[in-house]
């Protein structure tokens, strides 16, 4: 659509498939405090230059043209997104919007103690911390880091500071957590959390990354039924990613089952860099730049338009084409090799928020 003729009816959009745009996964930085091997398993990486990174004002402001167009939802993550200073500001900021119903979080935990009442206080709504071990040396061979019991203190104060609606995420692995997926379920219970076991997927840095070592939803119900009993499954996933399942005890637990059965036909998220480039799907080989039009100033109607066009001709579906080459025989190892991966630090998991 030329300028001229630029649409500024603030309504929602669909995509290529109908799917409308829901939610928005702002990824306030690219650094992190540990270096999961599923996820960044370098010790260095080509950090993304400190002069593109958006300022709080910058992500608010942008946060309100995808209001606009429809987002209601919006996570904070990264990188590690309490690395980014005066985070509870932002908080305060897109919760100034009443259309932005839920504003959370994904964090790995570690400063989440230090910040957990300026966030609370701020109005963020939602708190996930990842978890994948209870068990400290293998958090350490997982992380690089010997941060476990700062991850136990962050828990902890989850529920001190007032928060409900707790959500721990666990990356199952299979030769490596699978048993440990019971005593998680225990501790979630401990913390009332709900945990949530992800299936590995195969995204940026995640060069570790085999079908083998993925522990599919199938696997996982298997390997709970027979310490659990019987387990239900809840209806109603809709556009959320999680299929809920109830124990016999009444315990409720999730599985993503993000490799082995996609829900990308239902996907209403799309994210946003922490310098300004919008990916319509994790697996997205390049972004669109919101940054640059922004720093223009240009007119809200032209960057709310640049959105929805961009939504209106999203047909991303990455997990389900990825899937598809596991029929063919294509799927053996990591997405991206290593040297493309350090030419452009936006393909990375830590770069587009996990
Ligand atoms: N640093 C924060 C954290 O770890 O919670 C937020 C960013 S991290 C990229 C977001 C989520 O992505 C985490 O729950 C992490 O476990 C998950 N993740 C990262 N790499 C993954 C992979 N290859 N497969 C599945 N989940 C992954
Ligand atoms: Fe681990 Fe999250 Fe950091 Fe990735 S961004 S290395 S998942 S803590
Ligand atoms: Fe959505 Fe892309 Fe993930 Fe599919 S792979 S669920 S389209 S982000």
């Amino acid at each position: 659509m030329s300028s001229g003729s630029i649409d500024t009816s603030l309504s929602s959009v669909v995509d290529t498939f109908g799917r409308p745009l829901g939610s928005l996964r702002l990824s306030v930085t690219d650094r992190c405090n540990l270096r999961c091997r599923y996820c960044m398993p370098e010790p260095e990486y080509i950090w993304l230059p400190r002069e593109d990174i958006l300022s709080l004002e910058e992500m608010a402001t942008l946060a309100r043209y995808f209001a606009d167009l429809g987002v209601d939802k919006i996570r904070l993550t990264g990188g590690e997104p309490l690395l980014r200073r005066d985070l509870a500001r932002l908080v305060r900021l897109l919760r100034q919007d009443r259309r932005i119903t839920e504003v959370a979080l994904t964090t790995n935990g570690i400063l989440f103690a230090d910040c957990a009442q300026a966030l609370y206080e701020a109005g963020l709504d939602r708190v996930t911390i990842s978890l994948d071990t209870l068990r400290p040396e293998r958090f350490r061979q997982l992380t690089g880091r010997d941060e476990f019991s700062r991850v136990l203190e962050g828990i902890e104060s989850v529920g001190k500071t007032g928060f409900t609606n707790f959500k721990l995420d666990t990356v199952a692995i299979r030769g490596f957590n699978e048993d440990e997926l019971g005593a998680l379920i225990e501790f979630a219970k401990h913390c009332q959390a709900e945990v949530r076991f992800i299936e590995y997927m195969d995204v940026g840095g995640a060069n570790e990354w085999s079908l083998d070592k993925v522990l599919s939803q199938d696997m996982i119900l298997d390997l709970l039924s027979r310490r659990y009993g019987r387990i239900t499954p809840l209806p109603g996933r809709g556009a959320a990613p999680a299929q809920r399942f109830r124990l016999p005890d009444g315990a409720i637990f999730g599985i993503i089952p993000s490799t082995t059965a996609p829900f990308c036909s239902h996907c209403d998220r799309s994210r946003l860099t922490a310098d300004g480039l919008w990916y319509l799907c994790l697996y997205a080989g390049s972004g669109v730049d919101l940054r640059k039009p922004l720093r223009m100033n240009e007119h809200p109607d032209h960057m709310r338009e640049i959105i929805r066009s961009g939504w209106a001709a999203r047909r991303d579906r990455g997990a389900e084409e990825r899937k598809a080459l596991e029929r063919v025989g294509l799927r053996d190892g990591g997405l991206i090799e290593i040297d493309r991966l350090r030419e452009d630090p936006h393909l990375e998991m830590h770069a587009r928020g996990g």
